[in-house]
């Protein structure tokens, strides 16, 4: 088979146009903070965006559609016959419901649990953000995110492609809330995600709160919710930052076997609310 670059380029270049003409007007007519558009790291953040869209999710749908088509092999008839039976827009909110469910407790579960944080903190080595910044993610941590945000479709044999319009939404909601972006809610504020509240998600410590993504909600209910009417003065880890593409890609892997001994960095005890979720 003939490699065809111009194709294989489409996608990147047609993506990256596409979210600077919708998002940088915005980021600047709505600053949340004054930066520049070539910030600090921005490069590297243009190195995530470009492995992205190259390389790791085309390999991420690969593997979610092969473990797809085994749990379609395996799932009893009568289950899915049943789930089939349902209205569709009752399979719809179940599907939504649900995978807002365990992408709340998945993130949760990214920040406590000192493996799952080796490559979730890659995400949050982020000293500004901005649309760009989104793209920051280590491919296992990618792996991680949209293998459980699709799990109840795939589990409920719920065809992807009948809420591939709501898929894409989140994708690009999920963008707008790293954005540089300050819109007034007003009573939404507890209803709608925002990039005030991501922020703060982002902000120095490793457990600030703000795990959901589209809606506040989970965070509401679970006590997690944390907002104060401002944006964060500071975002990152401690003690990270510099790294560069191919750090970030390697080191999650390095951790890991020089077991929690130089864990200082990633415990986030540095922060007043470190504790907060201990309550829950
Ligand atoms: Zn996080
Ligand atoms: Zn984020």
């Amino acid at each position: 088979m003939e490699f065809d670059v111009v194709s294989y380029l489409f996608v990147p270049v047609s993506a990256f146009v596409f979210l600077y003409a919708v998002f940088t007007p915005i980021e600047q007519f709505f600053p949340a903070r004054e930066q520049k558009f070539f910030r600090r790291e921005w490069g590297t953040d243009f190195c995530f965006f470009l492995g992205q869209h190259l390389l790791w999710v085309g390999l991420i749908f690969a593997l979610l559609a092969y473990f797809s088509q085994w749990v379609d092999d395996v799932m009893p008839f009568t289950f899915r016959d049943a789930v089939a039976k349902q209205p569709w827009f009752l399979q719809v909110i179940e599907v939504i419901i649900l995978s807002d469910f365990l992408i709340y407790w998945g993130h949760r579960l990214q920040h406590r649990n000192d493996f799952l944080w080796r490559f979730h903190s890659v995400h949050h080595t982020s000293k500004d953000l901005d649309w760009i910044a989104s793209f920051r993610e280590h491919p296992l941590d990618a792996l991680y995110t949209i293998g459980l945000i699709n799990l109840p479709a795939i589990i409920l044999g719920f065809p992807l492609h009948s809420i591939a319009a709501f898929i894409a939404f989140r994708g690009i909601w999920a963008i707008y809330i790293h954005s540089n972006i300050t819109l007034p809610l007003g009573p939404f504020r507890l209803l709608l995600g925002s990039p005030e509240i991501h922020h703060w998600h982002h902000a120095m410590g490793r457990d600030v709160g703000n795990y959901a993504n589209l809606s506040p909600l989970m965070d509401v209910i679970f006590g997690t919710h944390y907002c104060p009417a401002h944006f964060p003065d500071e975002l990152g880890v401690k003690g990270r930052e510099g790294e560069s593409y191919l750090d970030h890609m390697i080191n999650p892997f390095k951790s890991v076997k020089s077991s929690d001994h130089n864990s200082d960095t990633i415990k986030g005890e540095d922060h007043p609310h470190h504790d907060r979720d201990h309550h829950v």
